[in-house]
């Protein structure tokens, strides 16, 4: 008897690649990295990924729409630049779609909308945090501020300052550790509180001859000299603060990846490449970039939202006898990959996890056939017909793959859009890449993940 054919014997990405595949693998990190780098917020991302589609022969939806679609044909939706969908129109749209679906938010700090105020010769902006952060983590790290906000003559800028090496930064404060000894007993989750995440940003009242804030009107005079604004462009602006860091390779060996927002820019990214190379597919391939995802699929830019059904629909209407029963076969005939992050297992903290079952750095993309805690909560539970299926496309296109529960039974979970599109009938799995400190201001992942991430959804899109 062969054991080695009855055992299942997982190894390392860095063990089973060859040469080129391994010089793909750095190589395909830099362009990750230079995504990473541009766009940091879900506006900046939309913005990026449209452009890498039209550069790629995409064409708008609402040119697309106005003619007849055939195979082949590449279309781009634009959704409140704040999500995108990329089509390669296949063969026949009511045989159902593949998709993979990922989201482009990140957790991050928002700022609030009357967020300015000086106190004790600082100026600060009030902020309400964006998704699942620890609040701990945010203080005294340098912070960059982006934004998109309309002025009262209707001139709109999107704002960035703190991404270039001469740029100022933002910073929030923290009790030195002399004066901690009671901040020090108290539980992390509750040490900062979310209304002490105030950020500095400004100190000098210089030139100002008002008794009254004058560093908070220097700060004004400053916003309107530069961008037109007044303090009321606050009110009905969007401002958002992250690390104000670039992605940098981690190890001597440049190996890993280091960055804000790997959830989900790792899958966001490795989806976009996939989209970007598939050619003339039999059946419909698709790429989703929702937002909103790090607060519960949401708001009109989620995936809970119907711009992508809508956008079925409108297509499968350029089409003779449209009726509402194509968009349904459409939906319910579609295979998806939601693709988001996994928790890896970490050296530091393997007590959370079941080492049996979870993902581990460098062992590939990570299939979670359910998410969920405490009797699979709330998940959704992959059919294992649909599994099969995908084992074997990634047996045939040497993709290297493991499985990723997020936690210990009892100990946790999370949610990501899976269950969304389950509702229409499709046939939907979570599989993303596995990395380490999600949601932490800076992430880490391993480039062999990232790279594998890309060739799975490329082998199931094609
Ligand atoms: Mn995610
Ligand atoms: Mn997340």
């Amino acid at each position: 008897m062969n054991f080695e054919e009855l055992e299942l014997n997982s190894k390392s990405i860095w063990q089973l690649v060859g040469e080129e595949e391994h010089r793909e693998i750095y190589a395909y990190g830099d362009r990750y990295k230079n995504f990473l780098d541009n766009a940091k917020t879900e506006r900046e991302a939309c913005k990026f990924i449209i452009a890498e589609a039209v550069k790629n022969g995409f064409v708008s939806f609402e040119e697309a729409i106005k003619g007849k679609i055939k195979q082949g044909d590449k279309i781009y939706l634009n959704n409140k630049n704040k999500s995108a969908v990329l089509f390669v129109m296949g063969e026949d749209l009511t045989e159902g779609m593949r998709i993979v679906g990922s989201h482009i938010d990140c957790p991050r700090l928002d700022i609030k909308q009357r967020p300015l105020y000086e106190d004790l010769e600082m100026a600060f902006l009030k902020t309400h945090y964006y998704g699942g952060i620890k609040k701990y983590q945010w203080p005294t790290i340098p912070l960059a501020l982006h934004g998109y906000v309309v002025n009262s003559n209707g001139e709109s800028f999107d704002i960035r300052i703190g991404e270039n090496e001469d740029d100022p930064v933002f910073y929030i404060n923290d009790l030195l550790p002399h004066l901690g000894a009671d901040q020090n007993k108290k539980v992390l989750g509750e040490a900062i509180p979310g209304e002490s995440l105030n950020i500095v940003v400004g100190h000098s009242s210089y030139g100002i001859k008002e008794d009254k804030n004058p560093i908070k009107k220097a700060v004004l005079k400053y916003l309107n000299e530069n961008y037109g604004i007044v303090e009321e462009d606050f009110m009905v602006a969007e401002f958002e603060v992250v690390p104000a860091t670039k992605a940098r390779d981690v190890g001597f060996d440049r190996a890993m990846i280091a960055a804000h927002g790997h959830d989900d820019r790792i899958c966001s990214y490795a989806n976009l490449e996939a989209i970007l190379k598939t050619e003339n597919p039999k059946i419909t391939a698709v790429g989703l970039f929702v937002d909103k995802e790090e607060i519960g699929s949401v708001g009109n830019s989620s995936m809970s939202a119907k711009f992508f059904e809508n956008a079925v629909a409108e297509i499968l209407a350029t089409g003779e006898n449209y009726s509402d029963i194509l968009v349904r076969r459409a939906m319910a005939n579609s295979k998806v990959l939601s693709a988001d992050v996994t928790a890896a297992l970490d050296p530091d903290f393997k007590e959370v996890m079941d080492s049996k079952n979870a993902a581990v750095v460098g062992y590939g993309i990570a299939m979670s056939k359910y998410t969920g805690a405490r009797g699979k909560s709330g998940c959704n539970d992959a059919n294992s017909e649909f599994l099969v299926e995908l084992r074997d496309i990634f047996k045939r296109d040497n993709v290297i793959w493991q499985t990723g529960e997020l936690g210990k039974v009892d100990q946790g979970g999370g949610g990501t859009i899976a269950y969304i599109l389950a509702e229409y009938g499709a046939e939907v799995v979570d599989m993303g890449t596995a990395m380490l400190s999600m949601h932490a201001p800076v992430e880490l992942a391993s480039k062999a993940d990232a790279y594998m991430t890309f060739k799975a959804y490329k082998s199931f899109l094609k």
